[in-house]
């Protein structure tokens, strides 16, 4: 296979429980065919996270979230040479470029879910009034310009569309939404699935791979929550 290409870009596992929107870098690492799709190979992340129940030394992958370190993954790495999750070669979604939005520097900021799926953003520019309209199935929001909303080595919040469809239909169904904070990392929790679905106390992080942090009650953990206390006219 050709080597992988690191540009900016979004990306997001097609199926998963927990999912990592506050990202330390802007750039992903893999396998493009266009300039947005659900077919990207990315390549795995993986970081030290603590063991499994039986010992084992236990790894996450912030890519494709999941952990390493089965017998199986065990014998992968020593056939292959490479450490890489059981979920290394499934596509991906992905935006490449995708719109980086500084939220310091507009006002009357709208942030949507239209029915086709596209996150649509409108708002006025401070700076001569000028209207920005963007529909996107993805897009970055500049975590430079609101500090203390995030740990400080997040650099934007990627607004994925599985992230943005858990949000709107946890709102509509008046779920219990908060925004956890990784008892470890810092990072804020994102329940996706399932998990997006029925409210729950113990979390686990996809920045790092912590499976122990407790809300104090039982909720929908996801960012975009954070973010719409902060902007009550997203979503
Ligand atoms: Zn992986
Ligand atoms: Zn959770
Ligand atoms: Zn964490």
């Amino acid at each position: 296979m050709a080597t992988p290409l690191s540009l900016p870009g979004i990306c997001w596992p097609l199926q998963a429980s927990t999912g990592h929107l506050a990202v330390t870098t802007q750039h992903i690492t893999g396998h493009f065919r266009a300039g947005a799709g659900e077919d990207a190979i990315i390549v795995c992340d993986l970081l030290p996270a603590g063991k499994f129940r039986n010992g084992a030394a236990r790894h996450w992958c912030r890519t494709h979230q999941c952990y390493w370190g089965t017998q199986a993954d065990v014998a992968d790495w020593q056939a292959t040479r490479q450490m890489r999750c059981r979920q290394h070669a499934s596509p991906m979604g992905y935006v490449l470029y995708p719109a980086l939005f500084d939220p310091s520097q507009f006002h009357a900021t709208t942030l949507s879910l239209a029915p086709d799926g596209l996150l649509q953003l409108r708002a006025r520019a401070d700076d001569g009034g000028a209207l920005l309209a963007r529909d996107a199935a993805a897009l970055a929001i500049d975590c430079r310009a609101l500090p203390g909303l995030f740990p400080p080595d997040v650099v934007q919040l990627n607004i994925t569309p599985p992230a943005a469809q858990a949000f709107t239909a946890a709102l509509q169904a008046g779920t219990s939404l908060d925004c956890s904070d990784c008892a470890r990392c810092g990072h804020p929790h994102l329940d996706l699935g399932s998990f997006a679905l029925a409210p729950h106390r113990r979390h686990s992080c996809g920045h790092c791979g912590h499976d122990a942090s407790h809300s104090a009650t039982a909720i929908v953990s996801t960012p975009l929550w954070r973010l719409r206390q902060r902007y009550a006219q997203w979503f």
